[in-house]
């Protein structure tokens, strides 16, 4: 199955048959009829939609009236007091794609492109001006200068473990904030399932957004061994993401609370995940994000049976956001 890439033009993306296969067998059984539509859109890249998230230490009115001008308008409009005032996403219901800016030395960037589900971890974790936050697995960084978007942390560790992912943390961070703000912001390269041993009850709060089967992406691998061997790969993930969490909560202090994330529709990695935290450790409990769910459905489109204190985005077409599963938790001692 060959499929045109028609969002960057030349290239032609090709849908790797051996992950499709798995996906078919293991989402039919988890998703039933829903699964259909989530594949459709998930195999047609010239279907997939792109948020533009303004960069509010950058700011450009030409910038804004270039994206309505193109079609463009801010989501979650009217979801107060979910969206703080300082974030602005832009999207656009038919899938384009606006052009991404390119590092430039000295000169902070205006907007960063992302999936605008990518949004939602970050408004459930609802960060406040002065606390503590912890983001334990920050590369490229997307969600970190989405938190500054919203808030002013206290203080603000952005961690990644992959040594080149690092770096590229080091410079999302240093493109989108401005001195003497990125200063306030320390980078760190540690193992995120030890975090919590070095800086126990440290933060307020822990965004965990979980290294992950990425769906969308692995759907398009170009190299079916490697494909083969992640998809053999794929069971070890939810023994990661549990110790990952593990780490975060011994982060958090009592009453702080934590939100996971995922990119993938996979239930071993997302509620099972949680429910084997639940189950495991007495010291958290559920906190209901059903509010929020029900503030932004507008723009997007959830599974129904999920508890409440989790949703899981289905990409469907003109809302093509997503795969993206959030939950969140909170400590209670
Ligand atoms: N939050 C990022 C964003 O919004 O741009 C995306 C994070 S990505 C889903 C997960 C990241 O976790 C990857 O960059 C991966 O290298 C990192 N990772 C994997 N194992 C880790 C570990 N043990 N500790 C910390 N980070 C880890």
């Amino acid at each position: 199955l060959k499929v045109e890439n028609k969002t960057k033009g030349k290239h032609q993306k090709q849908i790797c048959q051996v992950v499709l296969d798995h996906f078919e067998e293991q989402y039919t059984a988890e998703l039933g009829d829903k699964w259909t539509s989530v594949r459709d859109v998930l195999t047609c890249p010239s279907c997939w939609q792109y948020a533009i998230l303004l960069n509010k230490f950058s700011q450009s009115a030409e910038l804004e009236n270039t994206l309505r001008v193109e079609g463009y308008h801010p989501a979650f409009q009217g979801t107060l007091p979910y969206l703080p005032r300082s974030l602005k996403c832009y999207i656009s219901r038919t899938p384009r794609r606006f052009p991404a800016q390119k590092h430039q030395t000295g000169k902070l960037k205006e907007y960063y492109l992302l999936n605008a589900a990518s949004v939602l971890p970050v408004l459930a974790l609802e960060v406040k001006d002065g606390e503590d936050v912890l983001d334990l697995c920050a590369a490229p960084g997307g969600k970190s200068i989405t938190i500054l978007q919203c808030a002013y942390p206290g203080q603000f560790l952005c961690n990644e473990y992959d040594d080149l992912r690092s770096r590229w943390l080091k410079q999302t961070m240093e493109s989108f904030i401005p001195d003497p703000l990125v200063n306030l912001i320390t980078v760190s390269k540690l193992d995120g399932r030890q975090i919590g041993d070095f800086k126990p009850e440290l933060y307020d709060k822990v965004l965990v957004d979980a290294p992950c089967s990425n769906d969308r992406s692995w759907l398009f691998s170009s190299d079916t061994q490697q494909a083969k061997l992640r998809l053999i790969q794929r069971k070890e993930l939810s023994s990661l993401q549990f110790q990952l969490l593990r780490s975060a909560i011994k982060a958090l202090r009592p009453g702080g609370s934590l939100v996971y994330s995922t990119c993938t529709l996979s239930k071993a990695e997302n509620s099972d995940v949680i429910n084997l935290i639940l189950k495991s450790c007495a010291n958290v409990m559920p906190v209901d994000i059903s509010e929020m769910a029900k503030a932004v459905s507008e723009e997007f489109t959830f599974l129904s049976d999920t508890q409440h204190h989790e949703l899981l985005v289905l990409p469907e077409k003109g809302k093509a956001w997503g795969p993206m599963y959030v939950a969140k938790l909170k400590k209670i001692k």
